[in-house]
């Protein structure tokens, strides 16, 4: 039930405009390899052009505002002031593609992660988590990757489990995530995906805060035969594109954060009925054609088409490191 719903999308992309996205991204986004040494972004050469783009200028902060956290717009067209930062160690995490900086996000998003990385450690001995893409320090449009993530309640959570060793700068520039999913795309791969990655799931989305997971149809499709006992979190477990490799936590707006653009609750059922998902497993989608003209690429979106207080953030002084 709404579950192709354009609204409740982690991105606003058309699926077609999507597809030429990954295309042209070559891999998964989530496969993107990263640098030691990350060449720093050159100076704008004019930041005040009405037509450039927010997200030269949001990628260009390296530290956070000061502040209190103060989320601001939309998942896919806001900011966050007061960001706070996922530590790049803990003792069942590891933050990935450091280079990308982009482990910073609302203190609510930051501290359920700790915590489903300690709760799935306990409920199904998984040895840890990989942390991928939060969002930048200040939130907004980002130069690769993904169209939501720009209010810090957004987070990219690895598939694959963290590894028993302490994982080097290299490793986690280099290292690429498991493929959860079946060749043929109409399962997941029952050699890499387990038992534990179902509790996993169950534990992220059993969290209240969360409003919604995006994996893979393949994975909900597995989640549903495999989940026992109470089944009601399955109704938080959204199928979507890409996510064959990592799963997305999306958090609702935190109590009081009025200026947090709230997505409606999605129903209650499972999703689990064919008929929820054989749009995803519909040979149009498994196997999609390329429009005869490719489609124009937007311009980007602007900071004056931002919340008119993204503004403010931007501007703000860097919180110390
Ligand atoms: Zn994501």
């Amino acid at each position: 039930m709404g579950y192709k719903g354009r609204s409740m999308s982690p991105c606003r992309l058309t699926p077609l405009l999507l597809l030429l996205v990954l295309l042209n991204a070559g891999s998964a986004l989530a496969q993107d390899k990263g640098s030691v040494n990350p060449k720093p972004l050159p100076p704008l050469a004019n930041p005040n052009d009405p037509k450039l783009g927010a997200k030269e200028l949001f990628a260009r902060k390296l530290l956070p505002s000061t502040g209190p956290a103060h989320v601001i717009g939309s998942y896919v067209k806001g900011c966050i002031g007061g960001a706070a930062q996922m530590p790049l160690n803990g003792e069942n995490w590891q933050v990935m593609r450091l280079s990308r900086n982009r482990n910073w996000g609302h203190p609510d998003m930051i501290a359920l992660i700790k915590r489903l990385a300690a709760k799935a450690h306990k409920d199904a001995g998984w040895p840890g988590i990989l942390v991928g893409d939060i969002g930048q320090p200040r939130g907004g449009p980002a130069l690769s990757g993904h169209a939501s993530h720009q209010i810090g309640l957004d987070a990219d959570i690895w598939l694959t489990p963290m590894p028993d060793h302490r994982l080097s700068r290299e490793e986690r520039e280099e290292t690429s995530a498991v493929m959860m999913v079946r060749e043929d795309r109409l399962d997941i791969d029952p050699n890499v995906f387990t038992p534990g990655h179902v509790l996993v799931l169950r534990d992220a989305a059993q969290e209240p805060a969360v409003q919604r997971i995006f994996v893979n149809p393949a994975i909900k499709k597995a989640l549903c035969r495999e989940a026992k006992g109470d089944r009601s979190w399955l109704s938080k477990i959204r199928p979507w594109w890409g996510h064959d490799y990592h799963f997305h936590i999306r958090m609702r707006c935190p109590p009081g954060a009025g200026e947090c653009q709230s997505q409606p609750s999605q129903s209650e059922d499972e999703g689990c009925k064919p008929s929820d998902l054989a749009y995803w497993f519909s040979d149009s989608v498994l196997h999609p054609k390329p429009p005869p003209t490719p489609p124009k690429p937007k311009p980007p979106m602007t900071l004056a088409q931002m919340p008119a207080a993204c503004k403010a953030v931007l501007r703000a002084p860097d919180a110390k490191p």
